[in-house]
């Protein structure tokens, strides 16, 4: 059976047993189900966490839990290491960051709230060390909490807002930020009067002859079983990225060559539940989608080309960005033109091939099979406009211009096609997760498809179209900053439900 048709809605007419009782019912234990969880059971509520995987986390778990905070003149690490950051700001950059497709009212909310979303994760017992890391990478390796993230320092960014680095992640050496955290908040919970179920999975909602929730339906130990819910039913199973049937339907394009990036039960659980019940879903059709051609950031001073050997990116903007660029070219052939002083093998796609090598562009046009004309005039365009100190044609910021003019030149073929071979390893394709799902409010109510509030329905995370809204505008941080803020707001807004 597909895993879609196992959801269902149950009438409680139909001779229901209730297990037992609870004001709030959370689907699902990553960083918006725990964090809202959390929320709930100290708003005074009588809280129960089912979930379908042997252990809560998610893959908040595995992520590296770089959180996007700021605005407020700036969070306590932010100024500690010597950053001022005023709301507005923030707003700036995250509302040009999704264009029309942001939501002006989650934006506002999150980026007012930021700052003390930040003090309240360190309440956790969640350490960051005061130190930033302006490098450009995508997680430090050394042990340094505050990061650029995303696309600050990059045209078209750099324009309409001051570059501020917002990427805040729990301190230690290596990438073990999710676990760090996750491991604090589940202590939180483990000290609290949550009650936890795990190997349970959610199926679906039980609801009256009005249609209004009254119960969670879930299977454990191969049992159907239910529970009563009197406030409130919190849905947070995360995204869709591993239901093959939703990203065919609503990601075709990217489902040909995207790895998922996620755990095994992002199968849209959450959002399947919603639907039945009535729930409109938004931006379906979006998802983050990476291109980590760095680090090293030396690669930057390389230049992406098409098939036709023309530019279409600044190379100097964030993974997605890039990710959501090189989607765009002819058959997702794309190309990083680089000299012998710049080049080393790129951290996260160290697989790829280097298609050509020559002494001039003209040879290495001819080797890799490009037309005359195409590649070698490009980079001698580029050329100029690093001798003028303006890229004319994307505005790579002067900092990342150096003339490629040291032979030999090297072609490395980042085209998507390569990465469905057997000889490349998941790793080293564009990866992938959705960031599409249900409507909510910035309190976390699920909205219907005439814009009505589902009495008693709460959802946050991936299972939501939340802050971030598309791959081309994303910043690392968005995620986990959006799932465990509004996850807080899903908990609050639940506990304290009178419907
Ligand atoms: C390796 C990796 C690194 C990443 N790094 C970052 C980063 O640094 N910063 C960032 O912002 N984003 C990052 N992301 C993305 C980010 O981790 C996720 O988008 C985010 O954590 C999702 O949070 P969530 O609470 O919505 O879902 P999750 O944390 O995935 O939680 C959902 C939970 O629901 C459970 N569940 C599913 N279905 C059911 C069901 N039917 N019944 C009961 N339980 C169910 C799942 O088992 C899971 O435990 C990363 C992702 C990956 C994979």
């Amino acid at each position: 059976m597909s895993e879609s048709k196992t959801i269902s809605i149950t009438n409680a007419n139909t001779g229901i047993n209730y297990v037992d009782e609870f004001d709030v019912v959370v689907c699902g234990y990553g960083g918006a189900g725990g964090c809202a969880a959390l929320e709930a059971v100290r708003n005074g509520a009588k809280v129960l966490i089912l979930e379908r995987a042997s252990d809560g986390g998610g893959s908040t778990a595995l992520s590296s839990c770089e959180m996007y905070l700021g605005g407020s003149g700036g969070t306590s690490l932010q100024r500690a290491c010597g950053f001022e950051d005023t709301t507005q700001n923030m707003i700036n950059y995250i509302e040009l960051a999704f264009e029309d497709k942001g939501d002006p009212e989650k934006i506002k909310f999150y980026t007012e709230n930021a700052y003390q979303h930040f003090e309240w994760v360190k309440s956790l017992g969640v350490t960051y060390k005061e130190a930033a890391h302006l490098g450009r990478i995508v997680v430090p390796e050394s042990n340094e909490s505050l990061l650029y993230t995303g696309n600050e320092r990059a045209y078209p960014f750099s324009d309409y807002s001051q570059p501020v680095p917002r990427g805040h992640v729990p301190s230690h050496e290596g990438d073990f930020g999710g676990k760090i955290f996750f491991d604090a908040l589940k202590k939180e919970i483990t000290l609290s009067q949550i009650t936890v179920r795990c190997d349970s999975r959610v199926l679906g909602l039980v609801v009256d002859s009005n249609n209004l929730i009254c119960g969670v339906s879930y299977k454990k130990d191969n049992c159907i079983q239910h529970v009563k819910v009197t406030k409130g039913v919190i849905l947070t199973t995360g995204g869709f990225v591993m239901n093959d049937e939703m990203v065919s339907k609503y990601l075709p394009f990217q489902s040909d060559f995207a790895a998922p990036y996620g755990n095994p039960w992002d199968k849209g659980d959450g959002i399947q539940i919603g639907m039945l019940m009535n729930a409109n879903v938004i931006n379906m059709d979006e998802a983050f989608f990476g291109v980590y051609f760095y680090p090293p950031e030396s690669l930057t001073y390389g230049i992406f080309l098409n098939s036709s050997g023309e530019r279409f990116v600044n190379e100097d903007s964030y993974g997605a960005r890039i990710g959501h660029f090189c989607a765009q070219q002819h058959q997702q052939k794309v190309y990083l033109l680089v000299q012998n002083e710049d080049f080393a093998p790129s951290i996260y796609m160290d697989k790829l091939p280097v298609l050509a090598v020559a002494d001039t562009f003209e040879e290495l046009e001819k080797e890799a099979g490009f037309e005359p004309n195409t590649l070698s005039s490009t980079a001698k365009k580029y050329n100029g406009y690093v001798k003028g100190g303006f890229d004319e044609a994307f505005k790579k910021d002067p900092q990342w211009l150096k003339e490629i003019c040291n032979p030999p030149y090297a072609l490395i073929d980042y085209s998507f096609d390569l990465q469905r071979s057997p000889m490349y390893s998941q790793k080293t394709g564009p990866l992938m997760f959705t960031l599409g799902g249900l409507e909510t409010l910035k309190t976390g109510e699920v909205l219907d498809k005439n814009g009505a509030i589902i009495p008693k329905l709460f959802a946050a995370g991936r299972t939501t179209a939340g802050l971030p809204r598309t791959g081309k505008g994303y910043s690392s941080g968005m995620s986990v900053g959006d799932a465990t803020f509004f996850g807080r707001m899903a908990g609050k807004s639940a506990s304290k439900n009178k419907m």
